[in-house]
């Protein structure tokens, strides 16, 4: 008989006599037993749900079903009282959009604590997984002056005040009076400076909050989201795909090895709701078979040219054929076709390269064939694009046109120039996006689910 302390939070009282209490560290409650007989109606009264409370008592085998172990309590204190009618946490199931107005006391949930694990788990495989391999973590900025990345999406930074800032001749405002003398933004992405430092250091990677101000109000993108970008220097893009699928099975296996009693709950969880489902609209695997499958399986390498012939050939839906119908080589893919690829062709995920230049961003590495560059996305299933990556751009002239054409300024980018003026090299990287990975793993289907507090149009009260 072991004596134990813990403290936690009250998730149901029942009988005057079993406690079930949750301190946070792993899903299951514990299980206590008040001695009702020994414990004032006063403090019995205080033991509602949400309440945090301190409990003393001796750990012994539970003689109930549903634990192995039980606390017998010799003393509970209450540190926090909660009003249980007030308490918006109620013991019974809450619908995701519900919870999502609560994200700060969501992770209270059983499946909030889970994910938040879970993510946790991973963000710390990250660091594990390159920190193994020699690779140098680089905390690139988080406010940039270059724009050349993301035109239109940036999230402007300024100390301009917001009523009568200065303006310049042409009555616009001027942004060379503001606290930097030039307009900055908060980063799309830390590629840019990442390569700089992959050109002295050899292996780097990023792993750090990235913004973006696209409106897109779906289940896959937030205003505010974290990236994991590693650059490596003479590494050519077949060495990119190789680490990236690499990377991902290893976070993947740490996760399930690390935490598996929370994605065995998670994935308990998805089977219930999939029964509520009509027969048809059922997954073919479990969240954990699915985990499984990704790691027992090579990803499918495709060129983006071999995807537009099967997309051609393709018949999606006997009725409709595709909403956007792919016919000419050169136009982007949208998300429906990159699910047919996956979700029916492959059934796999799948790695995409060698996409047209003229749908690719600037620095990506230009083939010999003129017309298409050293660029891979990897999609999967259930999620789309999960990784963006590309060999770079090494010959300095080259990047020079590009550059040109696209019509940025060359002045802007003297730095990143700087790396192909001295001693350039061929060197590749990608980002994958921190979320996205986190969705897959915890079979959670909205992004707004994985991250504490999402950052989405309309929506920053917290
Ligand atoms: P998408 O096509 O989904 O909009 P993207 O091609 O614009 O993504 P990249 O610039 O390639 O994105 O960024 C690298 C990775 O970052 C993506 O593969 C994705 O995993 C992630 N990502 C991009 N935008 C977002 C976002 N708004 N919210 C969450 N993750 C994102
Ligand atoms: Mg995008
Ligand atoms: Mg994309
Ligand atoms: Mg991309």
């Amino acid at each position: 008989m072991d004596e134990v302390s813990v403290k936690g939070w009250v998730r149901t009282f029942r009988s005057k006599r079993f406690l079930a209490l949750n301190d946070g560290s792993v899903i299951h409650n514990i299980q206590c037993v008040i001695d009702f007989e020994n414990t004032p109606e006063e403090t019995l009264k205080r033991i509602t749900t949400g309440a945090a409370v301190a409990i003393q008592g001796n750990l012994v085998e539970s003689q109930g079903s549903g634990q192995k172990y039980e606390i017998q309590v010799t003393n509970i204190e209450i540190l926090g009282d909660s009003d249980a009618e007030d308490y918006p946490m109620q013991p019974k199931k809450h619908s995701l959009e519900f919870l999502r107005e609560n994200a700060h006391l969501r992770v209270r949930t059983n499946v909030f604590g889970a994910i938040m694990r879970v993510r946790s788990v991973l963000s710390f495989a990250v660091h594990h997984y390159f920190q193994d391999r020699g690779f140098v973590y680089v905390n690139t900025p988080v406010i940039t002056g270059s724009d050349a990345e993301g035109a239109g999406e940036m999230f402007r930074v300024t100390a301009l005040p917001a009523q009568n800032p200065p303006v310049n001749e042409e009555g616009k405002v001027d942004y060379t009076q503001d606290f930097f003398g030039k307009e900055t933004n908060l980063t799309v992405s830390g590629q840019l400076e990442a390569e700089t430092y992959a050109m002295a250091l050899g292996q780097v990677y990023t792993f750090g909050p990235t913004f973006r101000a696209e409106n897109s109000n779906t289940s896959r993108h937030l205003a505010e989201f974290w990236m994991i970008e590693p650059e490596v220097a003479f590494n050519d893009l077949d060495a990119n795909m190789d680490l990236a699928e690499d990377f991902i099975k290893y976070v993947i296996r740490y996760a399930m090895e690390k935490c598996p009693e929370d994605l065995t709950f998670l994935n308990q969880r998805l089977q219930e709701e999939d029964k509520k489902k009509p027969a048809a609209e059922r997954s073919e695997m479990t969240l954990l078979e699915k985990l499984r499958f990704v790691l027992e399986n090579n990803f499918k390498r495709v060129s983006y040219t071999e995807a537009i012939d099967i997309l051609k050939n393709s018949k999606p839906n006997k009725k409709k054929k595709f909403k956007y119908i792919i016919d000419e080589w050169g136009a982007d893919l949208q998300s429906e076709h990159e699910r047919y690829l996956v979700e029916k062709h492959f059934n796999s995920p799948v790695i995409l390269f060698d996409y047209p230049a003229d749908i690719k961003a600037f620095y990506m590495r230009l083939n010999d064939d003129g017309k298409t560059v050293r660029a891979m996305d990897i999609l999967f299933p259930g999620i789309g694009e999960i990784v963006g990556g590309s060999q770079r751009e090494e010959r300095l002239e080259v990047l020079q046109d590009k550059i040109n054409e696209l019509g940025i300024d060359e002045k802007e980018l003297w730095w990143y120039l700087d790396t192909r003026r001295f001693g350039t090299a061929v060197h590749s990287g990608f980002g994958l996006g921190f979320e996205r990975l986190v969705l897959f793993v915890t079979g959670m289907t909205n992004i707004r689910d994985v991250i504490p507090f999402p950052r989405t149009p309309q929506n920053a009260d917290f």
